[in-house]
């Protein structure tokens, strides 16, 4: 398909499809009607940008989000395309013109709200129209998370114009979503295209939220260079953070639906050149918003559903490099957020959005690989771990090293002890604590004080990581005590090696630890033998 890589090339400047772009561009091409789902900046628009130049006559997007619809239209004009917008923000002369230039044929794209739709099928009728594209096409679904009774509307436009082809695009919807879309848009034998909703260089992490500000705090401080939005569930908590971090000496500002338009706009100039570099935002922030190196999202409140915090989250790393996703989690959210969760009059949406809410929940509070639980959310085949997410890199941490002498440490403690300990204990002993129980009964024993060279926490995450990889094992009851397994007894008599995974070492939580850098990786040779 030459044309349409020399129309990508020409008007958008890139020398490749990406994803499924291509195959969904030929589909459209052919006339057919077509569902693609593609995450978050994958690059939908394309999809049908691409051949509203290569067809004849007019492509009418329908969009729901009035500020994304006048960037798109800014840009595609830029780009030397001639595009319009019509929506309720315009006054009549503005929307007048655009008319007559409907007429005319001046136009190859028109963005439409979808409450316009109906008043202007009959309009409509009498233009050449290429295509249909209808993007954020989960808004027309009961089972989506952000239905929208306007899209309803869009049911009727096979029936009036069963010759012109329709795309439908959305980046969130799980099959029940899925199919509800095709059906209520009574689109004719569709072909359906998924690319993978991973975003495998995102880390996602669950922390419990507990003195959020100064984790916060920390957080950035090990992140000085990098730029990120912060979502707070209100815009008071965006202003108060703000001024916060403000105070800490970031460069952060708050952003929120109400604040004045200017203001609104700025900052998100500002954030896009990297002048600001954090922005503390309610989900106002975000849409449209096409910035390659947002490097961390940080969620200090429990999104709504996990479509919601998806979404949110894919606003970081579009480049590809590492980036974060941190949601503070606190039970106390899910309370505030199921008052909201009730629609009015409207038991039945309610109860879908309950259950989403539930299922967001659910997510913070699982032990299960957050990608797996995710993209399965999705209904995307995945099975972790993933290598990259806080839970399987406290079960499977990478990168490995050769942690044979750390393992034997441990494992001999453990034996030394006669099996009889906890973590907390092992690790006192294995640091020579002067506790008088180790003092008096242990303080003689091989392998005491022989760990010294690493922090507490150090020690903690490697028997975590032990007990992960099955050389130890916990007993259940009041008082877990550590056990050999059979694998420890390969480590401490038959030499076996022992990989373990690098750990990032969290400081000691300081008010005001200001100058603080980064986080330490310790992968210490070791010298001395064990014993
Ligand atoms: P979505 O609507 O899926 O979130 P966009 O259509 O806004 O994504 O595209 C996301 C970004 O990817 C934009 O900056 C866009 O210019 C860019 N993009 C789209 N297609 C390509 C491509 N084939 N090659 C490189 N960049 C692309
Ligand atoms: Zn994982």
């Amino acid at each position: 398909m030459k044309a349409a890589v020399a129309v990508l090339k020409e008007y958008f400047g890139f020398s490749e499809f990406r994803l499924n772009q291509e195959a969904i561009i030929r589909a459209v091409m052919q006339k057919k009607d077509v569902l693609a789902l593609m995450p978050t900046g994958g690059g939908k628009s394309v999809c049908f940008q691409v051949p509203a130049l290569l067809l004849d006559g007019l492509t009418v997007v329908i969009s729901p989000l009035i500020a994304l619809m006048k960037d798109q239209v800014d840009s595609l004009r830029l780009n030397g395309i001639e595009a319009a917008f019509l929506n309720s923000s315009q006054t009549q002369g503005e929307q007048e013109e655009i008319i007559e230039k409907l007429n005319t044929e001046k136009l190859k794209l028109l963005y439409l709200a979808p409450e316009r739709i109906t008043n202007f099928l009959p309009f409509l009728q009498n233009l050449n129209i290429a295509l249909f594209a209808i993007d954020e096409a989960h808004c027309i679904s009961h089972w989506g998370h952000d239905f929208r009774p306007d899209y309803l509307s869009l049911s009727r436009l096979k029936e009036k114009f069963p010759q012109v082809p329709v795309i439908a695009l959305t980046a969130t919807a799980d099959i029940l979503t899925r199919k509800d879309i095709l059906g209520k848009l009574h689109l004719k034998n569709p072909e359906v295209f998924i690319s993978s909703f991973n975003r495998a260089n995102i880390r996602y992490v669950v922390e419990k939220k507990r003195n959020h500000l100064e984790r916060i705090v920390e957080y950035l401080n090990e992140h000085r260079e990098d730029s990120g939005i912060i979502y707070c569930l209100s815009r008071k908590n965006t202003e108060e953070l703000a001024a916060q971090l403000q105070e800490e000496g970031f460069v952060a500002a708050a952003y929120h639906a109400g604040l004045d338009n200017e203001i609104r706009k700025k900052r998100q100039e500002q954030f896009k050149r990297d002048e600001l570099k954090i922005i503390v935002a309610t989900i106002a922030f975000g849409m449209g918003i096409d910035k390659s190196n947002v490097r961390f999202i940080l969620h200090v409140n429990l999104p709504k559903n996990i479509e919601s915090y998806y979404q949110e989250t894919g606003r970081a790393g579009r480049d590809g490099l590492p980036s974060e996703a941190i949601l503070f989690y606190s039970a106390g959210d899910v309370i505030t957020l199921k008052s909201f969760a009730t629609i009015e009059g409207n038991e039945e949406q309610s109860k879908i959005m309950l259950s989403k809410l539930e299922q967001m929940a659910d997510y913070a509070g699982s032990g299960k690989c957050r990608r797996e639980t995710i993209l399965n959310y999705f209904d995307e085949p995945f099975k972790g771990p993933c290598g990259n997410c806080d839970v399987c890199m406290q079960s499977h941490p990478i990168p490995l090293f050769d942690g044979t002498i750390i393992a034997q440490k441990v494992l001999s403690a453990v034996s030394r002890l006669k099996e009889r300990f906890g973590i907390g204990y092992v690790i006192d002993f294995l640091k020579g604590s002067a506790s008088e129980k180790i003092w008096e009964e242990h303080r003689y024993l091989p392998t005491f004080g022989k760990g010294n060279e690493y922090t507490r926490d150090q020690w903690r995450a490697y028997i975590k990581d032990l007990l992960a990889q099955g050389y130890l094992k916990q007993s259940t009851g009041e008082f877990a005590v550590l056990q050999l397994t059979s694998a420890a007894q390969e480590v401490l008599y038959e030499g076996k090696k022992v990989l373990l995974g690098v750990f990032k070492r969290r400081k000691k939580k300081r008010k005001y630890a200001k100058k603080e850098k980064q986080f330490l990786i310790f992968l210490l040779p070791w010298k001395d033998a064990a014993r």
